[in-house]
């Protein structure tokens, strides 16, 4: 079976840089080699380039950083074309942009276009897998999943539950709305690499009949995945406290009806208390924390010190339209300003981790991505921190690398995502015009056909005897 092999500097992490100090794994001078989708060898380029046979090209990407690419715990499909709009708030950014934007994707055409420009705006950001929202109508979620099926891409996604406090046509039933989750849990949980989630908007969008059958569904499908949004802004826990009175609290509501346990991510989870916080961490639920979002929309900021001291699980959310970018470097940025309005202060190693394997391995697939180990699947992303003049000044003068990492998530941007591989593929590709006709046939093995037949192409074309200078 064809190799694909990379030279690279290769960087993962072995653990939560936050309990130990010799978490992150960095070769200098690194070989990666794929086969079948998956990592077969990694190691230092020297002993390993000798393992080649003659015939065997490298893509030689030297002085950029190879790691596993990264993971985004809550984004918004049907949200491309409002990104980037103004509002008072996270309820004004509803009502205002999010709902008309989202009536659109009644129309199967809408749901397919916008599934195709989302996932090659993932990689483009170096974004390998993703959990994500689609809006009421189940047709927005069978896009996806088709799109994201025939790219092979690791990817969680559900449609959104709301039967009140909404427009008319974005409104389902509580019965109706269970049911058609149900169903494409069927058609496309476990599909390759898809997963299902069931996915109440928020509290206040779901009657408690909608929340109770949706917990139903979560307790006899304990393989699928929950995600909602949870204590965002101060206006909306209010409203929720009015909606469900006899409630502890927001995670409350969503706790008492069985939505609170492994397998579940909520969104934002700003405006907690220390008993909310010490049942997400028991829970072993997944805080998606979504700081571009947050300071976009005046949400507020996340107390990661609180958090780490419950000991809950923390991801991260670009939070796409509410967020800024879909860059996980430009998320990084965020966090690190949330971070310091709380009086704490993360380490660019965290955040890196936590954008990768510590995402990987609250969502259940330690060992399967988010790690440069043998045998996990190759979705990686390679970062060249000469991308521009000013991050490579700044690079060349950093002495450690979390000096680097950090001026690579504070000056870098989609530009320094060189090449993203899903599954083995390289799929920068996909979005680049002279694909697109390929991209849009039916048929994914002629087009993953293809990908590999352009891409070897660039290695043979490249000078220096077929090794490729990205
Ligand atoms: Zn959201």
């Amino acid at each position: 079976m064809a190799r694909t092999a990379i030279r690279a500097r290769l960087l993962d992490f072995i653990s939560d840089p936050t309990h130990s100090a010799s978490a992150v794994r960095l070769v200098e001078d690194g070989l990666l080699l794929i086969s079948g989708g998956r990592i077969v060898a990694r190691g230092e380029y020297g002993p390993l380039s000798r393992a080649l046979r003659a015939d065997e090209k490298v893509a030689d990407f030297s002085g950029c950083l190879l790691m596993p690419g990264f993971i985004d715990a809550h984004t918004h499909f049907p949200q491309l074309d409002v990104i980037a709009s103004p509002a008072s708030g996270v309820l004004d950014w509803l009502t205002l942009h999010t709902y008309p934007a989202e009536a659109r994707f009644a129309d199967p055409a809408v749901c397919q276009e916008a599934a195709r420009f989302f996932l090659d705006e993932l990689s483009r950001n170096g974004t390998t897998s993703a959990c994500v929202l689609g809006t009421v109508h189940a047709q927005s979620v069978d896009a996806l999943f088709a799109e994201a099926h025939a790219r092979d891409v690791r990817l969680v996604a559900g449609k959104c539950l709301m039967d009140r406090n909404c427009p008319r046509e974005l409104r389902d039933t509580a019965e109706q709305g269970v049911q058609q989750s149900a169903d494409l849990a069927d058609r496309w949980h476990g599909k390759r690499r898809l997963a299902y989630a069931i996915t109440p908007r928020f509290a206040a969008s779901s009657t408690t009949r909608q929340l109770q059958l949706a917990g139903e569904l979560a307790s006899a499908r304990r393989d699928l995945y929950v995600q909602s949004h949870l204590a965002e802004s101060e206006d909306e826990v209010r409203w929720v406290r009015e909606l469900y009175p006899q409630a502890r609290s927001y995670l409350d509501v969503y706790d008492s009806v069985g939505l609170v346990r492994e397998l579940s991510a909520y969104a934002h989870c700003i405006w907690l208390d220390s008993a909310d916080r010490l049942r997400l961490a028991q829970a072993r639920a997944v805080a998606a924390v979504c700081p571009s979002s947050n300071l976009f929309l005046g949400s507020g900021a996340f107390d990661f010190r609180l958090a780490e001291q419950a000991g809950m699980t923390v991801a991260l959310g670009t939070d796409v339209g509410g967020g800024q970018s879909f860059s996980m470097l430009a998320t990084m940025r965020a966090a690190h300003e949330v971070a310091l309005m709380r009086g704490g202060m993360l380490r660019a190693t965290q955040l890196f981790y936590w954008a990768t394997r510590g995402a990987a391995d609250a969502l259940g697939w330690e060992g399967q991505v988010g790690t440069l180990e043998s045998g996990a699947e190759a979705d990686l992303v390679v970062l060249d921190p000469a991308a521009t003049p000013l991050l490579a000044r700044r690079f060349a003068a950093a002495g450690s690398i979390e000096e680097q990492l950090f001026a690579l998530m504070i000056l870098g941007d989609d530009r320094v995502v060189r090449e993203t591989f899903v599954a083995g593929q390289p799929s920068k590709i996909w979005c680049k015009p002279e694909v697109v006709a390929v991209a849009s046939s039916p048929g994914d093995t002629a087009r993953t056909r293809e990908l590999t037949r352009r891409f070897m192409g660039r290695l043979r074309d490249a000078p220096g005897g077929g090794v490729l200078k990205p």
